[in-house]
């Protein structure tokens, strides 16, 4: 009897939903663990309360002495909160988040003790960051790097530490995290995106990108993970039958929340209430055991800060609850993957989103002009953002027979379509009274205020238009939100930036009012950027085919689609816009590249040691019991015993056959490797084990699942599907 799988599965069976506590009213709990606003007004003076705003809304620097005033009232506030240790938090390009705690506890030279927290502790760190990823980097003899505050995104406190969010450079100015290049991009949208929203309102002076991420996710009974050593060190399933029943019937979908689960979500959103973190909507997602949890939607960076805080938050609540959080693309065979919906839009001081569309012409003609914009922007880098969300694990939803597909498309909708249509007719150079009264009755006043069909939407689109807001859905659901969203407001700044000279050319030179200028330009943009909206079905083959004509990329494999990283047209519109150097573009695309291969290998090693040393051993033990019951039969009824015996004869050679099949694949896989390790080069080594290690998973695969459906159930070793999905 294996006793790993059975005995996971009976510990399941005593499961009880884990009590919790809820507050009464969330909202009175809500960011009581943030140094927010009211923390700041109760712990700090005014001068540096008045800085530290002056830094969130103008990016201003905060003079030393204020931040010995600041580190002070953050000590003050965090140590009334039971917080014994400090941390500067940030985000390695590893994926998780990095934090080494230090205690505020010194001691003095009279041999008592006091807590401590000064203004350049507050400011600036150096972890010891020899273990980060660099691409090569830090490899001079100015090999260190360095934490800085970042005082737009609040100090929280999480479990007794006071985390501290900051970027995270190298000695030599080099970003070595997320965050940095992400402030960079939001700063260029917001300069681009101000200069063209006061062509409609002077008043315009900041403009923040928002996001609101939508997080999906499995969640499987810890024990059973921790029965499979693919779940556990892989994230997913490397093998492993289908269940007979899988979604097909949507039952999951709308069926009610399970007990346990419920209690976890519960227990999740009051903790992220006490961070700050807005979360609103939960629900249970198309595959069995999948769920989804979406905040309102707030400032990108902020949004960013929160999603990565809350992935770490899920993986320690769901333990307290015998859960395993799996947040990989596709931690099972032919059941939905997972992703992550990024709800992107531009949002300016005076309370108007830019993608929202008005009650006035003149505000429709601003929605407009930042739609046509972003559909522009998009068409021009499709590419880029394809690579913005490469992963091995993604790979498994848009390189698969799954939506979205790989090739970056836009949908609109019906209505906003016919708009477009209409537009692209207008006149070139200046236009007649008649005309623009037209326009703005007919076309641009007609955009109603709630696009009715844009409810009803296109679920396939990797990028679509949902009323308000575009819904980059292709997004991963383990990926930083940060990398994605470097891209699309970087590309939308660099737009923008283009759009103003433009439209400044034609007011100028060509002596044109504002309106006909901007009416002028659109048009061009509607008919250069057509290639890009598509408001069918976004995968199959028909697509696959119109999308080549187009000149679409599609791109299936994560190295194929990291290569656009590294492009001119990239490190130009980075460089344009300081975003990134080039040598900082190319060290991250050596670290996303070698990230790459070091999963492929992973997977490889796990699959191989999991196929030779746990299937092919029980496969050849139940081959035994029906070599012993051939033997039995014979002796029984001598040379008639064919009569009796063909079916198990049959599964003999069945196994026999499958057992040699999986030797024989994961030979030629290792063999593979051992080429592949030889490849100093890391986008070549990407290629080989993109090409040339990760094909034999599947033949490997098969011939597993295969004897997994012929194995006595009673032997066989691996949890199964029907067990890991539908345990609630
Ligand atoms: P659904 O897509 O499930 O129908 P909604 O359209 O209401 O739900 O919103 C989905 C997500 O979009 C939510 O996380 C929400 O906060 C976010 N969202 C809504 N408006 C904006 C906006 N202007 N900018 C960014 N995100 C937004
Ligand atoms: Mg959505």
């Amino acid at each position: 009897m294996p006793t790993l799988r059975f005995h996971a599965i009976k510990e399941t069976f005593n499961r009880v939903p884990v009590p919790v506590t809820e507050p009464e009213r969330r909202s009175e709990i809500f960011g009581k663990n943030v140094f927010n606003e009211a923390a700041m007004r109760q712990y700090l003076t005014k001068d540096s309360f008045n800085s530290v705003m002056d830094a969130i809304e103008k990016g201003s620097k905060i003079e030393r002495h204020i931040a010995d005033h600041i580190s002070t009232g953050m000590k003050e506030w965090s140590i009334a909160k039971g917080a014994t240790h400090y941390t500067h938090w940030f985000q390695p390009l590893t994926g998780a988040t990095a934090e080494k705690h230090d205690a505020f506890f010194e001691t003095m030279e009279n041999g008592q003790a006091i807590e401590k927290f000064g203004g350049g502790q507050l400011v600036q760190q150096e972890p010891d960051a020899s273990s980060f990823p660099n691409g090569g980097i830090r490899n001079t003899f100015e090999a260190r790097g360095y934490t800085a505050w970042d005082p737009t995104s609040p100090a929280f406190i999480y479990g007794t530490t006071l985390c501290i969010p900051t970027v995270f450079v190298s000695y030599t100015g080099e970003a070595l995290d997320y965050k940095t290049p992400l402030l960079r991009a939001l700063q260029s949208v917001d300069n681009a995106a101000t200069a063209v929203a006061k062509y409609f309102d002077k008043n315009v002076t900041k403009v923040n990108a928002t996001l609101g991420w939508e997080q999906e996710y499995f969640l499987v009974d810890s024990a059973l993970a921790l029965s499979r050593p693919d779940i556990s060190l892989a994230g997913r399933t490397l093998l492993g039958h289908s269940s007979a029943k899988g979604q097909q019937l949507d039952d999951h979908y709308f069926g009610s929340i399970p007990a346990r689960v419920l209690n976890f979500m519960r227990h999740l959103e009051t903790e992220c209430m006490l961070l700050g973190i807005p979360v609103k909507t939960r629900h249970n997602e198309v595959a069995p055991n999948q769920f989804e949890l979406a905040p309102i939607f707030e400032e990108t960076n902020l949004a960013v800060d929160h999603n990565s805080l809350l992935m770490d938050l899920m993986h320690k609540i769901a333990e307290k609850h015998n859960f395993k959080v799996l947040f990989h693309e596709k931690p099972f065979a032919n059941v939905n993957g997972s992703g992550k919906h990024n709800n992107w839009s531009l949002a300016t001081n005076t309370g108007v989103n830019l993608l929202g569309p008005g009650s006035t012409p003149m505000k429709n003609l601003q929605f407009l002009t930042f739609f046509i914009n972003t559909l522009k922007a998009v068409n021009e880098h499709e590419e880029l953002i394809r690579a913005s969300i490469a992963s091995a694990g993604n790979d498994h939803r848009l390189g698969a027979n799954e939506a979205p597909p790989a090739i970056i498309s836009a949908f609109i909708g019906s209505q906003l379509t016919e708009v477009l249509d209409e537009l692209e007719k207008v006149t070139s150079g200046k236009l007649s009274p008649q005309e623009k009264t037209d326009l703005k009755l007919n076309v641009v006043g007609k955009i109603p205020e709630i696009l009715l069909d844009n409810t009803d939407r296109n679920r396939t689109s990797p990028f679509a238009f949902t009323g308000n807001k575009f819904e980059f859905r292709a997004v991963g659901s383990t990926a930083n939100c940060a990398n994605p969203m470097t891209v699309l407001n970087a590309i939308v700044a660099r737009q923008l930036i283009d759009f103003k000279v433009e439209v400044d050319a034609l007011i100028k030179g060509k002596k044109m009012k504002k309106d006909d200028a901007i009416f002028n330009v659109l048009r061009e943009y509607i008919k250069d950027s057509k290639r890009i909206r598509f408001e069918g079905d976004g995968y199959g083959e028909a697509w696959e085919k119109e999308a080549k004509k187009r000149g679409l990329s599609n791109h299936k494999t994560t190295p194929q689609a990291l290569k656009a990283k590294i492009s001119k047209k990239t490190i130009s519109l980075f460089e344009g816009l300081g975003i990134m150097s080039k040598i900082e573009v190319e060290a991250r695309y050596e670290i996303e590249m070698e990230e790459y291969t070091l999963r492929i290998q992973i997977e490889g090693r796990i699959l191989g040691d999991i196929a030779r040393n746990h299937v092919i051993p029980t496969a050849i033990r139940y081959q035994n019991i029906l070599i012993e019951n051939v033997q039995g039969l014979k002796n029984i009824y001598g040379t008639d015993f064919k009569k009796f015996s063909g079916e198990q004869m049959r599964l003999i050679e069945q196994i026999s056959e499958h057992i040699a099949k999986i030797n024989k694949g994961i030979t030629e896989m290792i063999d593979e490797r051992k080429k592949a390790n030889k490849i100093e080069n890391v986008e070549k080594k990407a290629f080989a084990y993109c090409d040339d290690v990760r094909p034999y998973f599947e033949i490997i695969r098969y011939h597993c699942d295969k004897l997994e459906l012929l194995v006595d159930d009673e032997i066989w070793p691996l949890t199964k599907y029907r067990e890991l999905l539908f345990t609630k």
